[in-house]
Parts: C-alpha cells; structure tokens; sequence
C-alpha cells in the first residue's frame, strides 16, 4: 500500500498538471482586435513596445507620457504598423488631476475602455537609502497614487466593457531589493492595493481582471543605464516582455511573471527560505569590498 501510494500521488500531481495547463486558453492576437486599450509610460522602454505590439494586432491606443515629442512618434509609428487608431495625452502623472484626465480623454474619444495599462515610472536613484522623506513621497504619488486614481475613474468604463487592469510591477515588489528602497516601496504597495480590489471584484462578481505583472530585469534604456554595471544577470528584451504583458492581460491572469525563470522560481522560496532568498538577491549584485 505504501509503495503504492507514493507512486499513485506524484502520478495523480501530474495528471492534474497536465489537465490544469492543457485546459488553459491559448492567446490570439485577434483577442485585442478593435479593443481601446490605454498604455501609461509609452514614450519609451516597455510600454512603447506595448503600443507597436497592440497596433499590430489592431487596437485603439491612446498613450501617455510627459514628452510629447516621442508620444507623436510613437503615434505616427502605430499608424504605420495598423492600429485601429491611435493619440496621446501629454502630461506628468505628479498630478493626480491629469491621472483622471487621460482617463475622460478615453472617454471621450474612443467612446470607452477595454484595458487600461498602469506602466509609467517615475525616476528614483540607484544607491543606498538617502533618507529623503520628500522624495519617497513624490515617487509614491507617481508610481503608486496616480495608478490608484486612474484605475478608479476607469472604473465604470471598465466594468461596463468587462475590461481588465494591468499593472506593471517588479520582483522588487515582491522581495525586498537593496539600492532602490523608495521603487521598491511603491512597488509594494501596489500588490497591496491591486490584490485587496481584486479580492472585492471577486465578492461584488465584478468581472474586471486585474493582472500584476512582476519583472525581472528588462533591457530598457533606463534601466541598463542604471543597473548594467553592478547587476550580473543579462537583461530580456523589452519587445518580448512588452508581448508576454499583453498575452497575460488578454487571457485575464492574476499575475505575469517575466522572466519566468529569473522571478516566479526564486519567490518559490520566500515563504520557507526567506533568509536564502534575501542572500539570492544581494548576490545579484557587484558589490564593492566593504
Ligand atoms: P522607462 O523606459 O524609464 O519608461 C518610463 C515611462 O514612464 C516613460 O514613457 C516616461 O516618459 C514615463 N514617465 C516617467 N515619469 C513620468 C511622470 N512623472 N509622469 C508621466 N509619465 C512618466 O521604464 P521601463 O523600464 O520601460 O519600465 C516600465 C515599467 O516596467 C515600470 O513600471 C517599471 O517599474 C517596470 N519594470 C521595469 C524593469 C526594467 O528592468 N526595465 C524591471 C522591473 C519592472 P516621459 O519621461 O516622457 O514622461
């Protein structure tokens, strides 16, 4: 019997494995055809690649950044690769008046929302914590409130369109990373915020997904002027993740995890080897001798 059973179980474990993954829907590019999309942080990095991979598959975008020089180009180039239509907002997401603004110019130029993409991020500094207060603020307010007050005017359009929410997080929003001590706080509470709505969705059957993507390091230009040097992993491709969002967002996942190998398989151990996933981290980085 026993030799049975230790045999039966790890069997049993695959087989719901498979039913469990091979039951699971494949993504379509026709998924967010015709679909108005909004994608905050679009004139450079990931959520630029964001809007090249919507509008080949055909979707209404409206982007959103301070430069207004990129987001024209950025617009111009989704024309090209055959977005259903494409504009942009300019403006700084300091202001949580401007937040709620980008959301009405949905509504009132594309008659509605399918998916708002929560991707900007504000600039912080790579290095021990400063101890500026003010600065932590300021970061909270960008990174966090305005994705809070968007999410939130979005809302009736969403509900009405069954749409969904992405938000665009980090492993740094998951396990505590040394040198970006005020990102990573916002990171965090943006797990806090999204997960707790979408425990409420989920009571009141409101039927909006919420997707937390968590990031590994991605080879943007920000974050490879930043990190390149002291980190000792490769970057992934900007274009790739930007792809792997919008998968995760159409099929309606809780969380997107990229890259898969580099995030989802470490945070396997926070909960019984923290310590050893806290020494995994720091080893990540060239650290000068103390
Ligand atoms: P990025 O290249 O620096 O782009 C940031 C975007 O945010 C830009 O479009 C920028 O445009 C906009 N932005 C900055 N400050 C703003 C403000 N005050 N108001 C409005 N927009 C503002 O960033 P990324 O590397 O693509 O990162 C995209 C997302 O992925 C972020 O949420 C980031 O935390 C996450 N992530 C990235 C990595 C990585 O290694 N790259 C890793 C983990 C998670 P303007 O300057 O024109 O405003």
């Amino acid at each position: 019997m026993g030799r049975l059973q230790k045999i039966l179980i790890p069997l049993l474990g695959l087989v719901l494995a498979f039913w469990f993954y091979s039951a699971r829907e494949n993504f379509k590019p026709e998924m967010l055809r015709g679909k108005r999309v909004i994608v905050t942080g679009a004139s450079t990095g990931i959520g630029e690649q964001m809007a090249y991979h919507l509008a080949r598959m055909g979707s209404h975008i409206l982007v959103t950044a301070r430069t207004e020089a990129k987001l024209q180009k950025v617009v111009q180039r989704c024309l090209e690769l055959g977005a259903a239509s494409a504009r942009f907002v300019s403006g700084t997401m300091e202001d949580t008046a401007f937040a709620q603004h980008v959301v009405r110019e949905a509504q009132t130029s594309l008659g509605g929302l399918d998916m708002l993409i929560l991707n900007h991020v504000g600039a912080s500094y790579f290095g021990f914590f400063d101890g500026d207060v003010e600065h932590v603020r300021k970061l909270l307010e960008i990174n966090f409130l305005s994705y809070v007050a968007m999410a939130t005017s979005a809302l009736p359009m969403l509900k009405e369109s069954e749409g969904s929410i992405v938000v665009v997080s980090s492993m740094a929003g998951k396990v505590g990373f040394p040198f970006t001590v005020p990102y990573s706080a916002t990171k965090f509470a943006l797990d806090g915020f999204f997960s707790s709505l979408r425990q409420e969705f989920s009571i009141q059957s409101i039927n909006v997904s919420i997707t937390l993507c968590i990031l590994g390091f991605i080879d943007t230009e920000r974050a490879v002027r930043a990190a390149a040097e002291v980190l000792r992993e490769r970057p992934a491709p900007r274009d790739e993740c930007a792809l792997e969002i919008l998968k995760g967002a159409a099929l309606r996942r809780r969380e997107l995890y990229y890259r898969y190998s580099s995030t989802r398989l470490p945070l396997l151990l926070r909960d019984c080897a923290a310590e050893l996933l806290d020494y995994l981290v720091r080893s990540r980085y060239r650290l000068p001798a103390p």
